[in-house]
C-alpha cells in the first residue's frame, strides 16, 4: 500500500476504519541532521588543511569541527532523547550553528549557503510553530553572526540571505503538505467506495486481517456479516440507475448509523455490504444483522423504494482463522438465506435462521 513505501512518513491512525494522518518522522530528521552535521565539520576540517590566505579562524573552525562531530556522534546515538529535545538540536539548533559558523569563518560569506540546510529542513519536518521559531532564530542569530564575524559585511548579505532562507522555508512547508494532502486523497480513493463513502472491498479485506490478528492475540472474536439486497435488478428497472444509486447510499447511511465505532463497514460489490465487528460473537452480530436489515426496510419504506435484505453472519473460529475462509461462511449462510426465499438472516456454520441461533 502507499502508505508504506513511504519510510520517512509515519502514519497515525485516527479512525479504526483506516483513517489517518501523516506525520514527518522525527527519527528521520535525527539522522538526517546528524548527517549535516558530520557534512559541516568535514567540510570545517577541509578549510584548515587546504591553502587558505587567512588562516586565522583555524583554531575556531577546528573546535566548531569537533563540536559537530559530538553533536552527531549525541543524534546518532540519542536515540532515547524525548522528541521535543531531538527537534531543537535539529530545526532552531541547526539554525544557530550554521551562525556561529558564519560568525567565526573568513570570509563569513562562503558559510551563508549553508543555511539551506536547517531552511530545508524546517520547511518539511518543521510544524508552523517550529517554521516561525526557526525563523525568528535565524533573523537574530544571522544578524549578531554579521556583526560579530565581519564588520565588512553589507547590510545586503544579510537582506538576500535572509530572502533565500525565507523562500526556501516557505516553498517547502507548502509544497510538503500540498503533497501530504494529495496522498491522503489518494489513499481515500483507493480504500473507499465512490458512490456510498465506505470501505472497498480491498480495504475491508484489509480491516478484516487486521481484525482477525488481533483477535488472536487477544482470544477476542470477530464476526462478519454478508448483506446482499433483494431483487436489486428489479430496483434498477423499476426505478433506473440513479434510483438504484440512491438506494445503495441509502443502506450505507443505516450501515453507518448501526456500526460501533470499532467497526468497519464496507461496500463488498454491486449491492453488498459487510460489517466487520470485532468483540462480537455470533449472538451479537446475527442480532446487529437483524437490526440492520429492519432499518433498512423501515427507511426505504418511507421513499419510493422499498428494500428488503438478505444476510449470512459468520464468527471466526476453529478453521474459520482468515478472511477468505470467514467470508466464504458468511457468504454460504447468505446463499442459504437467498434460498430459504429472501429478506432473512442465517448464520454460519450450521446455516440456520438467526432467530432460532439466537
Ligand atoms: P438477489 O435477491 O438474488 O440478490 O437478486 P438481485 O437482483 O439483487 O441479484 P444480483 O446480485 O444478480 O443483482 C445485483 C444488481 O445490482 C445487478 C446490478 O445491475 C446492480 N448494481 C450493481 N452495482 C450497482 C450500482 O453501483 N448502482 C446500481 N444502481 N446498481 C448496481
Ligand atoms: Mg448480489
Ligand atoms: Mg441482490
Amino acid at each position: 500500500m502507499l502508505r508504506s513505501r513511504l519510510p520517512h512518513l509515519r502514519v497515525v491512525p485516527t479512525t479504526p476504519d483506516g483513517g489517518f494522518r501523516w506525520t514527518r518522522d522525527t527519527d528521520v530528521l535525527r539522522r538526517l541532521t546528524a548527517l549535516g552535521y558530520l557534512i559541516g565539520a568535514s567540510t570545517a576540517f577541509l578549510s584548515i588543511v587546504t591553502p587558505d590566505p587567512d588562516p586565522s579562524d583555524h583554531r575556531a573552525l577546528l573546535i566548531l569541527a569537533v563540536l559537530e562531530v559530538a553533536i552527531a556522534g549525541v543524534l546518532v546515538f540519542g536515540g532515547g532523547l524525548p522528541d521535543a529535545v531531538i527537534r531543537a538540536i535539529c530545526l532552531p539548533g541547526a539554525v544557530v550553528f550554521t551562525s556561529v559558523a558564519v560568525a567565526v569563518a573568513k570570509p563569513a560569506e562562503v558559510v551563508l549557503l549553508f543555511y539551506l540546510w536547517p531552511a530545508l529542513q524546517v520547511g518539511y519536518f518543521g510544524s508552523r510553530r517550529e517554521a516561525r521559531v526557526c525563523l525568528g532564530v535565524f533573523a537574530i542569530s544571522l544578524a549578531v553572526a554579521l556583526h560579530l564575524g565581519d564588520w565588512q559585511v553589507p547590510l545586503i548579505t544579510y537582506v538576500v540571505t535572509m530572502d533565500v532562507m525565507l523562500l526556501a522555508t516557505v516553498v517547502l512547508y507548502i509544497l510538503t503538505r500540498r503533497t501530504e494532502r494529495l496522498m491522503e486523497e489518494l489513499e481515500s480513493a483507493a480504500t473507499h467506495d465512490d458512490l456510498t463513502g465506505l470501505l472497498n472491498r480491498r480495504a475491508l479485506t484489509a480491516a478484516l486481517d487486521r481484525e482477525l490478528r488481533r483477535a488472536q492475540e487477544t482470544g477476542t472474536p470477530v464476526s462478519l456479516v454478508l448483506f446482499d439486497l433483494d431483487h436489486f435488478k428489479q430496483i434498477n428497472d423499476q426505478h433506473g440507475h440513479a434510483g438504484g444509486d440512491d438506494a445503495l447510499r441509502l443502506v450505507a447511511e443505516v450501515l453507518r448509523g448501526t456500526a460501533g465505532e470499532l467497526d468497519a463497514v464496507g461496500r463488498h460489490g454491486g449491492e453488498e455490504f459487510v460489517l466487520v465487528l470485532p468483540g462480537r460473537g455470533l449472538r451479537d452480530a446475527s442480532a446487529i444483522a437483524q437490526r440492520v436489515a429492519s432499518t433498512i426496510e423501515e427507511r426505504s419504506s418511507e421513499t419510493p423504494i422499498a428494500m428488503s435484505t438478505s444476510a449470512g453472519v459468520a464468527t471466526c473460529g476453529p478453521g474459520r482463522r482468515d478472511a477468505d475462509a470467514l467470508m466464504a461462511a458468511a457468504d454460504h449462510a447468505l446463499y442459504a438465506a437467498k434460498a430459504a426465499g429472501r429478506r432473512r438472516v442465517y448464520v454460519a456454520p450450521d446455516i440456520v435462521p438467526a432467530r432460532a441461533a439466537a
